[in-house]
């Protein structure tokens, strides 16, 4: 049948995975960091109904549409089925709102008016002059609970997913490629394989170089802003062209809201900074006035991979949220080369299946695509009850959740998410990873990474929050004192 190498163990990838290990093709991921290290670990957490790019990015809006109704079937633990509202303000154009409703009509994504008492009484706080309100079948995606699910699924199927594994180059027999070189543990090793595909995400540029080929990346930095309170169950969207600061989506027991669009050259994103969160809190309260009192936890952000094509002077809010794939013998490349840019989040199903077709094709493999009908692995079920004992009171993690020592401590958190609540790991990061063997390095790794989303949200209350918990680490629970 084949073997497949992929590059880059986000949401792209594992879709293309999955779709050829369900087409019988043998597939070997390899990721140079954790799975979901990338963009796909720092999203927004929207599976999306399609009406956010209804007007300016229809192919993007049906694709949206189509594949919320399939992961609802083929993954619903990953799935929070909450529904979506679009609002308009007085002072946001009539005009749009016209055109958005036929837009959404024609791509097929179903919404209903709202009327607007209904509206105030599900989310208290809304700004007065909402004119407008309609529902639509936006959902949250749990992105996390997914990536592990889609692993457990691929392995199941005799999948391999090698971390820690930079991809460095290809190996090519006449024109085909015949094997992908990575460096693993500082060996360099040749994987030998009949077709590459380059899912790397904001890094797909560098990564087509390095295959022999141009690929146009256009790395677009978004900032979110996570609120310790739920304080309402529905995804909610202003009802204007997309921007900044237009997206509240209730996830677990917080609130995120966002995003912004940067663009920037490297797929690396830095540290959120304070002026952007300042900003979207201005952008925010023309929906919720008092959402500067509202408390803050922390800041992320991610890079968005999105395509644009040779000679594309478009800025990025206006490049298509849709996806590309390239094949690199199109442009001199080695055969059997592909690499893929662009989608979101909620189409990585879709990227998948089109990549399958492609790769499929090229290695006379004649099976359909079948992740349309399977069903991704589920979860199992918390262990949390009355009386377990507790390892994180935020979050309400049990101890039996916690496992072993053979995770790293990202992974233990993303599974677990021990250290995610109002107190950012303060007791239970040291009492989880302090009966591990090296405690010190991975306390400080984790303080260090929960603090760079702290700092740039902490005034007021949160700064005294802060200053708390540092010093409850430094004299309650003896952890050094770091500046
Ligand atoms: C702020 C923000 C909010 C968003 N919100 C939403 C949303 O709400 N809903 C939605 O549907 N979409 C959303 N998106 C879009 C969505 O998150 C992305 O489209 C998607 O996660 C991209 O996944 P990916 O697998 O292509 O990239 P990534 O997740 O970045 O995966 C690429 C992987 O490749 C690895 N890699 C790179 N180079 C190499 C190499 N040489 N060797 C080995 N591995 C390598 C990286 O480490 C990385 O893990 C959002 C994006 C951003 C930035």
């Amino acid at each position: 049948m084949g073997v497949v190498a992929i590059i880059g163990a986000g949401a792209t990838g594992l879709g293309i995975a999955w779709d050829l290990l369900l087409r019988g093709v043998e597939v070997v991921i390899v990721e140079k960091d954790e799975v979901a290290g990338g963009t796909s670990g720092r999203f927004h957490g929207l599976l999306h109904s399609g009406a956010r790019y209804a007007v300016t990015d229809p192919e993007a809006a049906r694709g949206c549409a189509e594949e919320n109704a399939i992961l609802r079937s083929i993954a619903p633990d990953a799935i929070e089925g909450v529904g979506g509202v679009f609002l308009r303000k007085k002072t946001d154009p009539l005009e749009f709102e016209d055109r958005w409703v036929d837009a959404c009509i024609s791509a097929g994504i179903a919404v209903t008016p709202a009327p607007l008492p209904v509206i105030h009484s599900e989310i208290p706080g809304l700004a007065a002059d909402i004119t407008s309100a309609y529902r639509v079948s936006d959902a949250v995606l749990e992105g996390f609970s997914l990536i592990e699910m889609l692993v457990k699924s691929i392995d199941r199927l005799g999948g391999k997913v090698l971390e820690n594994t930079l991809a460095t180059g290809v190996e090519a027999e006449g024109e085909a490629v015949t094997g992908l070189i990575v460096s693993r543990g500082g060996a360099s090793q040749v994987i030998g394989c009949d077709a590459v595909v380059n899912a790397a995400g904001p890094w797909a540029g560098e990564v087509g170089r390095m295959l022999g080929g141009e690929i146009s990346v256009r790395p677009s930095r978004g900032t979110l802003l996570i609120f310790a309170d739920r304080r309402f169950n529905t995804v909610i969207n202003r009802l204007v062209p997309p921007g900044n600061g237009d997206i509240f989506v209730p996830h677990k027991r917080v609130l995120i809201f966002g995003t912004t669009d940067v663009g920037q050259e490297s797929p690396e994103p830095p540290p959120p900074a304070r002026n952007e969160v300042v900003n979207l809190i201005k952008i925010g309260q023309e929906v919720f006035p008092d959402l500067a009192d509202w408390r803050l936890i922390r800041a992320f952000n991610g890079v968005r991979p999105l395509y644009r094509g040779k000679d594309d002077g478009r800025s990025s809010r206006e490049l298509s949220r849709d996806f590309v794939i390239v094949n690199h013998s199109d442009d001199g490349g080695p055969q059997g080369v592909f690499s893929v840019v662009g989608g979101k989040w909620t189409t990585f199903r879709l990227i998948g299946e089109k990549c399958g077709d492609r790769i499929a094709e090229y290695l006379n493999i004649d099976r359909a695509c079948a992740s349309k009908e399977v069903n991704i692995a589920p979860l199992p079920k918390k262990a949390f009850t009355p009386l377990s004992a507790i390892a994180c009171e935020c979050e309400r993690v049990a101890e039996a959740e916690v496992g072993d020592a053979s995770e790293s401590p990202t992974k233990l958190r993303l599974r677990s998410w021990f250290a995610m609540g109002p107190c950012q790991g303060t007791f239970c990061a040291h009492r989880i990873l302090g009966r591990r063997d090296d405690t010190g390095a991975e306390l400080a790794e984790l303080r260090a990474e929960r603090e760079k989303g702290i700092f740039p949200v902490s005034w007021g209350d949160t700064a005294k929050m802060l200053a708390m918990q540092r010093s409850v680490r430094f004299q309650a629970l003896g952890e050094p004192w770091d500046d």
